[in-house]
C-alpha cells in the first residue's frame, strides 16, 4: 500500500529499529539513553504479563525505565544494598522515603542541624499530617530521652551540613534497632566512597545526587538505596508521586558514577589539607572538618570512615564575622559564591543567606551557624593552587 509522506515519517525507524538492535550479536559497550515515555507491545497479552511480573518488560516510565534500572543498579552495589531508586532530586528521595514510613500520629527523631530543606519539611510540612519532629542532639547515638511511644523513624545526615558533625551512627542503628524504629541516614556529603550507612546498620540511605554523586553540577537527581522490601515501598510511593529522574539525567548520573571513587579521594585529600592550612591562619576562627583532629567529631568518623576519608565539605568562622565574609568572597579569583556543592571546581557557599536562610535565626545561632560563616566544597584542582587562592584572598580580608 502506498503511504502518505506523513504515515513514512511516523513508521519507519525508531521503535522497529530498536528492536533490531536487541536481536543482533553485537550490543553497545555502553548504555544507550532511552528517551522514551512509554513502551509498544504487539499484544495485550504482553502487557498482562508484565503486570503480573511473570516476564519482565517496561510499560511506563514513571514506573519504571531502562536507564533507571541501570544506574539504581550502580548505587545499589556502591552502598552495599540491595536495591536502589532514583529521584528527580534530593527532595523528592528525601520526602518520598519518608513519607513512605509513617503516617498520621507519627514521631520522628532528627538531627537538629539537617539540610535546610529536609528540616523545613519535617518541623513545618510534616505536622499538616499529624506528624510531629523532634530535634535533637544524636551524636552520640543515644535516642532513649526522645523516643515517644509514636515513634517510627529516626533521620540524620552522616557529615551534618553545614558544621560537618559526623553522629555515632552505629550506636544510632543499634539503639533504632533494639527499639523497632527505622533509620533513615542522609550520606550526600560522604558519599559510599566515605561511608557506609547500611553496613553500619543504617535501614536506607538517602542521597542529593545532585551533588557528589553528579559531581559536575549539571544534574538534579536523588536516591534511596536499601533492602528490596524497603524499596518495593519507596517505589509504591515514587510511582504515586511521581517525582522519577528522566533517562538522560540517569544517563549522566551513571556516567559521573564511573568516577566517583577517584573523585571523592582527590576532594578528600584537597580539603584535609586545605582545613589544615586553614586551621593554623591568624584570620580564621574556626575550622570545621571531621578530618582535623582538633574536630569534636574526629573520633567518630575516624572510627566509622574506613578509608580514612573525611569528604570534601568544610566550613569556617572568620574573625571579623559578617563583614570579612563578603569580603573574602569579593577578592576570590576562581572560588565562586555557589549556593549548592561538589562540583569539580572549588566553590563556596554562605549557609546563613541560601542553604540555612529560613531556619529562626537564634535557633541557628545556637546551633553553631553564625551570620558569616562560609562553606566551602573543596574541588578537584591541585591542593596548592587551592591554598594559594585562599591565602592571597585572606590577605585581603
Ligand atoms: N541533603 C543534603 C545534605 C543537601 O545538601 C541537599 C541540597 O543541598 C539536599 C539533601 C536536597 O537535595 P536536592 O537539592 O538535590 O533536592
Amino acid at each position: 500500500m502506498k503511504k502518505d509522506l506523513s504515515a513514512k515519517l511516523l513508521h519507519t525507524g525508531d521503535a522497529k529499529y530498536a528492536k533490531k538492535i536487541a536481536g543482533m550479536v553485537s550490543s553497545p559497550e555502553t548504555m544507550p539513553i532511552y528517551q522514551t515515555s512509554v513502551f509498544a507491545f504487539n499484544n495485550i497479552a504482553d502487557v498482562d504479563a508484565i503486570y503480573e511480573k511473570e516476564t519482565d518488560g517496561y510499560i511506563y516510565s514513571r514506573i519504571a525505565s531502562p536507564n533507571a534500572d541501570a544506574v539504581s543498579e550502580i548505587l545499589a552495589a556502591a552502598d552495599g544494598g540491595e536495591k536502589a531508586l532514583v529521584f528527580a532530586s534530593g527532595m523528592a528521595a528525601i520526602t518520598t522515603a519518608i513519607l513512605s514510613f509513617v503516617q498520621s500520629g507519627d514521631h520522628i527523631i532528627a538531627s537538629p542541624v539537617l539540610y535546610g530543606g529536609v528540616q523545613d519539611f519535617l518541623a513545618n510540612e510534616l505536622p499538616r499530617f499529624g506528624i510531629e519532629a523532634t530535634f535533637a542532639d544524636l551524636l552520640d547515638g543515644n535516642i532513649s530521652d526522645y523516643i515517644k511511644p509514636n515513634t517510627k523513624l529516626v533521620y540524620t545526615e552522616t557529615i551534618c551540613n553545614p558544621l560537618m558533625e559526623v553522629p555515632d551512627l552505629e550506636t544510632l542503628a543499634g539503639n533504632a534497632r533494639e527499639n523497632g524504629l527505622t533509620l533513615l541516614v542522609d550520606n550526600t556529603f560522604a558519599t559510599p566512597v566515605v561511608a557506609n550507612p547500611l553496613s553500619l546498620g543504617a535501614d536506607a540511605v538517602l542521597y542529593s545526587a545532585t551533588k557528589y554523586l553528579g559531581g559536575h553540577s549539571d544534574i538534579m537527581a536523588g536516591a534511596v538505596i536499601s533492602s528490596a522490601g524497603i524499596i518495593e515501598r519507596v517505589r509504591r510511593l515514587q510511582v504515586l508521586y511521581g517525582g522519577i529522574l528522566s533517562p538522560h539525567d540517569c544517563w549522566l548520573l551513571a556516567r559521573s558514577l564511573r568516577t566517583l571513587d577517584l573523585r571523592m579521594k582527590r576532594h578528600s585529600e584537597n580539603a584535609l589539607e586545605t582545613a589544615k592550612f586553614l586551621d593554623a591562619h591568624p584570620k580564621i576562627e574556626r575550622v570545621f572538618y571531621p578530618g582535623l583532629a582538633s574536630s569534636p567529631s574526629h573520633e567518630r568518623a575516624a572510627r566509622q570512615f574506613e578509608k580514612g576519608l573525611f569528604g570534601g565539605m568544610l566550613s569556617v568562622d572568620l574573625k571579623g564575622g559578617e563583614g570579612a565574609a563578603r569580603r573574602i568572597i569579593q577578592a576570590f579569583e576562581t572560588i565562586f559564591l555557589v549556593p549548592s556543592l561538589a562540583g569539580t571546581a572549588t566553590t563556596v557557599s554562605w549557609s546563613a543567606k541560601t542553604s540555612h536562610r529560613f531556619y529562626d535565626r537564634e535557633e541557628r545561632l545556637r546551633s553553631g551557624i553564625t551570620d558569616g560563616q562560609l562553606r566551602f566544597s573543596i574541588g578537584l584542582e591541585d591542593a596548592r593552587d587551592i591554598i594559594a587562592e585562599l591565602s592571597a584572598a585572606l590577605e585581603a580580608v
